[in-house]
C-alpha cells in the first residue's frame, strides 16, 4: 500500500476515534466500493502500438453518484488513485453536494504524446470504462494534466457509445458543448473565497504575502485572482522551478512570460528559486497547488507561513500536519480549500440535466454561498472539538456519510 492511501486511512481512523463511530461503518469506509484497472492500446503516430494502464476507483456513493477527476501523469498508480477517490468522498460531503467520491487516472507522460495520440488514448479509456460511468453513476472531471478538450473527447466518445448526446457524463467541458461558465477558474475562485473568509475570522488585513507552488489551472488562476485583489503574490513555481520577488510579482506579466517561454523561470525582476525554497519562504500564506506530499516531516519545521491553503490534493502529510498544528500554522485542508472545482462541477451537471444555463454571476454567487457555508461549519467544528481544520472537516464529512449509510440500510 502506498503512503498516500495509508495516510488517508490513518486520517479516517483518527477522525473515527474522535467521533466514536461504530465499527461496521468504519469498516465500510476503509475500502473503495469498486476498483477498475484497464489496458488501453493506442496506435502511435509512428505506426507502432503502445498499451497504457488506466484506473477508475469508485470509493463510496452513499450520498449520490460517484464524482471525481481524471489525472494523466507518469506517477499515476492505483494507490494514489484510491487516496484521491477517498478524498473526493470526503470533499463532496464537506461541500454538501449530493455526490459520492471517485477518481481516475492514466499512467502517461502527456508531454511525449501528440494531440492525436492524446485523443486516441482518451477515447480508448472511455471505451474501456464506459459501462461504469454515466450521468447518474460516475461523473469524471479534469485534474492534473487533463483539460476541457480532454473532457470534450470524453463526452463525445461516451455519447457515441450511447447513441445520444450525454453532456452530463463529465464536467469541466468547454462552454460550447455544455460546460459551465466559471468552471475553468472555480478551484482557484473557491480557494480565494475560503482564504478571504479565514483572513476575516483571524482579523488579518494588511501585508498578506503569498507564495504559490504550481502554476496550472489551480495555481495560476489563484495567483491571478489574488493579484487582482491587491494581495502581494511574491513567489510562484511550476514543474521546472520557481521565481521570487519580495516586493511582489506582476502576475499578468508572469503569465505572459510562461505562455511565451513555457516556464515561469528567468522572469525579469525576480530571482530563480527551487520548488523546495519556495515552500520555506517567509510568507503569510503558502499555497501548494501542484502535487501531493510536498510538505513532509522533513521540511514542516522550516515552513514560515502562518496559513497553508491546500489547493493541491494531499500536499501535506499527516506527520507534517501535526507538526504545523503544534507550531500554530493554520492548515486549510484540501477537502475544503479546493472544493470550488467540484462545487462548480456540480452546478455544471445540474445545468446539463436541466438543459438550462446560468450566467457567470449566478455561478459565482452560488459558489460563494456554498463554500463560505462549508468554511463556517468547518471553523465551528474546529472550535467545538478543539482539533485542527482537517480533522474538523473529516468529522463533518464522516457524520454525513455514516448517516447516509445508516438511512440507506447499508
Ligand atoms: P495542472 O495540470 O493545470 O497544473 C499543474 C501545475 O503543477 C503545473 O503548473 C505544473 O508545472 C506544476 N507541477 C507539476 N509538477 C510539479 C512539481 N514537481 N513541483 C512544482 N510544480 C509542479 O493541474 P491543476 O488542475 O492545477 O491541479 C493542481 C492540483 O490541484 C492537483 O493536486 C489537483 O488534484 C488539485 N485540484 C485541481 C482541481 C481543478 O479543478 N483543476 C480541483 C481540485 C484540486
Amino acid at each position: 500500500m502506498s503512503n498516500q492511501f495509508k495516510e488517508a486511512l490513518a486520517q479516517l481512523n483518527k477522525t473515527c476515534e474522535i467521533m466514536n463511530v461504530e465499527h461496521d461503518e468504519v469498516e465500510i469506509l476503509k475500502s473503495p466500493q469498486k476498483v477498475i484497472e484497464v489496458s488501453i492500446p493506442v496506435k502511435m503516430d509512428g505506426g507502432d502500438l503502445k498499451v497504457f494502464t488506466g484506473f477508475r476507483v469508485q470509493y463510496n456513493n452513499a450520498r449520490g453518484p460517484f464524482k471525481g477527476g481524471l489525472r494523466y501523469h507518469p506517477r499515476v498508480n492505483l494507490d494514489e488513485v484510491q487516496a484521491l477517490a477517498f478524498w473526493m468522498t470526503i470533499k463532496c460531503a464537506v461541500a454538501d453536494i449530493p455526490y459520492g467520491g471517485s477518481k481516475g487516472g492514466i499512467t502517461v507522460d502527456i508531454k511525449q504524446l501528440s494531440k492525436g495520440e492524446l485523443e486516441r488514448l482518451t477515447r480508448g479509456y472511455v471505451r474501456a470504462i464506459a459501462e461504469f460511468v454515466g450521468p447518474c453513476k460516475d461523473i469524471p472531471a479534469p485534474d492534473v494534466y487533463t483539460n476541457p478538450q480532454i473532457m470534450a473527447w470524453f463526452m463525445d466518445e461516451y455519447s457515441r457509445i450511447k447513441g445520444q448526446n450525454e453532456p452530463a457524463v463529465v464536467t469541466g467541458k468547454p462552454v460550447e458543448i455544455g460546460g459551465s461558465l466559471g468552471r475553468d477558474t472555480a478551484t482557484a475562485q473557491g480557494g480565494f473565497y475560503v482564504l478571504e473568509n479565514i483572513l476575516k475570522k483571524l482579523k488579518l488585513k494588511n501585508d498578506i504575502t503569498i507564495a504559490i507552488q504550481g502554476f496550472g489551472n489551480a495555481g495560476m488562476n489563484f495567483a491571478k485572482i489574488a493579484f487582482e485583489h491587491n494581495y502581494k503574490v511574491a513567489a510562484v513555481s511550476d514543474s521546472k522551478s520557481g521565481i521570487y520577488n519580495p516586493e511582489g510579482l506582476d502576475v499578468n506579466k508572469v503569465i505572459e512570460h510562461k505562455n511565451s517561454t513555457g516556464s515561469v523561470i528567468n522572469f525579469a525582476g525576480a530571482r530563480n528559486i527551487s520548488n523546495e525554497e519556495l515552500l520555506e519562504l517567509p510568507m503569510k500564506v503558502l499555497v501548494p497547488a501542484a502535487l501531493e506530499a510536498v510538505i513532509t516531516k522533513d521540511n514542516a519545521d522550516k515552513i514560515k507561513a502562518s496559513i497553508v491553503l491546500e489547493l493541491a490534493n494531499g500536499p501535506t502529510t499527516i506527520e507534517a500536519s501535526e507538526k504545523l498544528y503544534e507550531k500554530a500554522v493554520l492548515v486549510v485542508p484540501d477537502v475544503l480549500a479546493n472544493s470550488g472545482g467540484v462545487i462548480v462541477s456540480y452546478f455544471e451537471w445540474v445545468q446539463n440535466l436541466r438543459h438550462y444555463y446560468w450566467e457567470l454571476e449566478k455561478v459565482q454567487a452560488n459558489l460563494d454561498k456554498q463554500i463560505n457555508r462549508a468554511t463556517d461549519l468547518v471553523w465551528r467544528y474546529m472550535k467545538d472539538y478543539n482539533v485542527d481544520m482537517r480533522a474538523a472537516a473529516y468529522i463533518i464529512a464522516i457524520e454525513k456519510i455514516v448517516k447516509a449509510l445508516k438511512i440507506r440500510g447499508v
